[in-house]
């Protein structure tokens, strides 16, 4: 019997088109021989529509954009209940309800078993203060940092100022705590640029990072697995941007990547150990991909992890792993055994 495979993609998220593009190349890697492929398409205004079973690889993402059968029950409804629940599902979403949690949560109480991180893993690493708060208690060197939230702020700003430039130098790295794709960010280079930083990261969460910046390389790591996490080669982001942003990562294709990156023996055992470390103390599964600093001095800083890192097959996670010795296809198929094995194992 083939095992019907839920891909759930698109999303309510800054990172929904990336999301059908990895949905369409999943669709060209899987053995159609083994799974029947249920595409579940969330809408940008977040409504859930199961199609019909796909019987051959997309060919573009719109054939992956299919409107809602209005005969049928309401698809969440029809999702959840009866004919038809995928057997395991491939979310392949990013960012919020995608990568935070909450739509793993949704697969728990359903107690359908689903590839990559869970709850705690997935929500923890959305949020890059109680991230880099988790870090700090197995020890990962981080770059130093001040946190608050809007109502703080709003109560009494030149504290905060004052407080981030005496605890920090310029540049500094203005974020929202609860986005990824660089999405809210920016750096800024003086006291005004700050203020007008924090708060344009405030539109988009109510939490804020901001941290000392760091002239650095920029060196990633893939991590695969459950119980024993297993690294890929290094990789090494070179943006042509002033950082790595939301058009360097999707848009502009100029970002080069170096895979393997040319990192000496030392630095790459560091980089690999404490990649496990952050894998292990956050209780992730499946995958995550550890993203770093390296200095001149070849000093090891964590930025974060990403917890469900892009995934199309021209995305730093899987070229990682293809540099390893495991192809997109496998990848995927490793995904869905570690799934299975991890439902086992709550048992
Ligand atoms: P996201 O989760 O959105 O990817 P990151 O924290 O990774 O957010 O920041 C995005 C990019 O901004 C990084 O890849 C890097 O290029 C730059 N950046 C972020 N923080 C710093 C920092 N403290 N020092 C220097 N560059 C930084
Ligand atoms: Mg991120
Ligand atoms: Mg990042």
């Amino acid at each position: 019997m083939k095992r019907k495979l839920g891909l759930v993609y698109g999303g309510k998220s800054a990172e929904h088109e990336v999301s059908l593009s990895t949905a369409t190349a999943v669709t060209n890697a899987i053995d159609f021989g083994k799974y029947e492929v249920i595409p579940i398409y969330i809408t940008y205004e977040g409504e859930w529509r199961k199609g019909e079973p796909l019987t051959t690889p997309a060919e573009t993402k719109e054939q992956l954009r299919f409107e809602r059968d209005k005969t049928k029950p309401d698809s969440i409804h029809d999702f959840l209940n009866g004919n038809g629940t995928p057997d395991i599902i491939l979310p392949l979403l990013h960012g919020t309800n995608g990568e935070d949690g909450t739509v793993q949560g949704l697969f728990e109480v359903m107690n359908i078993p689903y590839a990559g991180n869970g709850v705690l893993a997935s929500s923890a690493g959305m949020d890059k203060v109680v991230m880099k708060q988790l870090f700090a208690l197995v020890g990962l060197k981080q770059v130093p940092y001040v946190h608050f939230i809007r109502t703080q702020w709003k109560a009494d700003q030149s504290y905060w100022i004052k407080k981030m430039e005496e605890e920090l130098t310029f540049p500094m790295f203005v974020k929202p705590a609860n986005l990824g794709s660089s999405v809210g960010i920016s750096k800024a280079t003086d006291h005004d640029s700050l203020i007008a930083a924090v708060d344009f990261a405030l539109k988009f969460d109510r939490k804020i990072i901001v941290e000392q910046g760091v002239s650095a390389r920029e060196i990633e790591v893939g991590v695969l697995g459950n119980d024993d996490p297993q690294c890929s080669v290094l990789g090494e982001i070179k943006p042509v941007a002033a950082f790595y942003d939301y058009e360097a990562k999707y848009q502009d294709g100029n970002t080069e990547l170096l895979i393997p990156a040319p990192v000496q023996g030392e630095v790459e055992t560091t980089l690999k150990e404490m990649a496990i470390r952050a894998f292990k103390v956050l209780d992730c599964s499946g995958l995550v991909r550890a993203d770093f600093f390296v200095t001149d001095q070849d000093e090891v800083i964590i930025n974060e992890v990403n917890t469900m890192p892009g995934f199309t097959p021209t995305s730093m996670f899987p070229l990682l792993w293809q540099n390893t010795g495991v192809s997109y296809p496998e990848l995927i198929d490793t995904l869905i055994e570690l799934a299975l094995e991890r439902h086992e194992e709550k048992k």
